[in-house]
């Protein structure tokens, strides 16, 4: 006779270092969703996993019981290996915004799920959002259709993918178990698996501004997503990229929005252009359109500087009902009432820029939120006017705050003025690239 599992016997097995099997973690989860396995129990399992580990098997299993919790996305309809990209989240990330038409204009279909900014890091929703009329609220159908007819869409993921990631992330919140790399992975993939591509492509992010610190943290993280995209059979790659200082020099949803069009136009800051060929050539070497990323890279230039990524974009954003006159005008875009200066309190050179500091201000001037749910000020935010490597006299400026109201505004320029390193001689330059992981 069959003895019945019990959720006591799963914990008490992972709290002592036993691997468990697909079986075990699918019925875990599957009673969590249901109800029969209650919170107590599961946070005493996220615990033991947080002090454990687990396997890669264990990882992928519990990854797949968590997409099987809600609906999958179908895009069986898509011509061409559809390419999905996923970042870990940074300050002044707004990669997704360059890359998603850039890549489409490429002919890689490009259908992406994103998420909203919570703390330092900003979101691309929101960023989007910024857009007066743009709407990030698609139904599947309407986003499926939408990748088939201009190559590529941007969109909320519907409350019914994944469920259980939602539940186990809010439990994990309250018990201290968020920064376990399985638990993190799994989380990541599992709404990724969801989201039907048969591609994945991911920045990890790793530095001051990341959520993983070191580039050892960031590569576990990187293999352990990479492993999980295998096992599942999709084609993943991981680009390990550095987030110490912002990325570009904009920090904020509509001063990201005009530096995404500035670079969709060619006229965008180096590292920022540089960190999307990069990724993008990797894309169209998973969508199967190029032999290599070098390849790859050289034909996105080529497409940023003949305009069809910009009119890509354009035409995202007419799907998706926005106002595309600020394609040509990013002077559309909503704009803050304040602008202030942040003066250097020394001359000398610019070391470094913290780039959590950097996002906490931004945050605090209403460009983000500390809690989900929150609303975002689309104007506000900061523009770095010195970037690393730049040598400044006393009070000159070292970036433009973009405030709603004065005393927010004086309030950040401190904040982003002590975010600013600034010595004798200018740094080592650091790659942006730290690595690359192929599955
Ligand atoms: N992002 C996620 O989606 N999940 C995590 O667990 C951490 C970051």
């Amino acid at each position: 006779m069959r003895v019945p599992m019990r959720a006591y016997d799963l914990i008490r097995k992972k709290r002592d270092g036993t691997a468990l099997s697909a079986g075990e973690i699918a019925w875990l989860v599957g009673g969590f969703v249901l109800g029969s396995v209650p919170d107590y129990q599961m946070a005493a399992f996220l615990m033991a996993v947080y002090f454990r580990g687990m396997t890669s098997e264990e990882t992928a299993a519990l990854t797949e019981a968590v997409v099987r919790s809600g609906e999958r996305l179908d895009l069986g309809s898509l011509a061409g290996r559809a390419v999905d990209k996923h970042s870990s989240g940074g300050v002044g990330d707004k990669t997704s915004l360059v890359l998603v038409p850039l890549v489409a204009s490429a002919g890689v279909p490009v259908p992406k799920l994103s998420g909203r900014g919570l703390g330092h890091t900003g979101g691309t929703l929101d960023k989007l959002e910024a857009i007066p009329g743009f709407t990030t609220a698609l139904s599947e159908a309407a986003f499926v259709e939408q990748v088939e007819r201009i190559g590529c869409a941007i969109a909320g993921q519907s409350a019914a993918m994944v469920p259980a990631d939602a539940r186990l992330y809010a439990l994990r919140d309250v018990t201290a178990t968020v920064d376990s790399v399985p638990l993190i992975a799994s989380s990541i993939m599992s709404k990724k698996l969801a989201a039907g591509a048969s591609a994945i492509l991911l920045d990890v992010k790793c530095g001051r501004g990341a959520f993983m610190k070191t580039e050892a943290g960031a590569r576990i993280l990187a293999e352990a997503m990479v492993a999980i995209g295998r096992a599942a059979g999709r084609s993943t790659a991981a680009v390990i990229s550095a987030m110490d200082h912002p990325l570009g020099r904009a920090v904020g949803n509509a001063l990201e929005v005009a530096e995404a069009i500035a670079t969709l136009r060619g006229e965008g800051p180096g590292d920022l252009e540089a960190l999307c060929l990069v990724l993008g050539g990797w894309m169209l070497v998973l969508g199967g359109c190029a032999a290599s990323p070098e390849e790859g890279s050289e034909e996105l230039l080529h497409r940023l500087r003949s305009g069809d990524a910009l009119r890509k974009f354009e035409a995202l954003v007419i799907a998706q009902g926005g106002d595309a006159r600020v394609v040509r005008d990013p002077g559309r875009l909503p704009s803050a009432p304040y602008r202030l200066a942040a003066p250097a309190p020394t001359f000398g050179v610019v070391v470094g820029i913290d780039a959590e500091a950097v996002g906490l201000a931004a945050m605090r001037l209403g460009a983000g939120r500390t809690r989900k749910g929150e609303g975002v000020d689309p104007a506000v935010g900061i523009v770095i006017e010195r970037p690393a490597g730049s040598t400044v006299e006393v009070g000159e400026s070292l970036a433009t705050i973009h405030a709603r109201s004065e005393e927010a505004g004086v309030a950040a320029a401190r904040e982003v003025a002590a975010a600013f390193e600034i010595g004798e001689s200018a740094p080592a330059e650091a790659p942006v690239i730290r690595g690359v992981i192929r599955g």
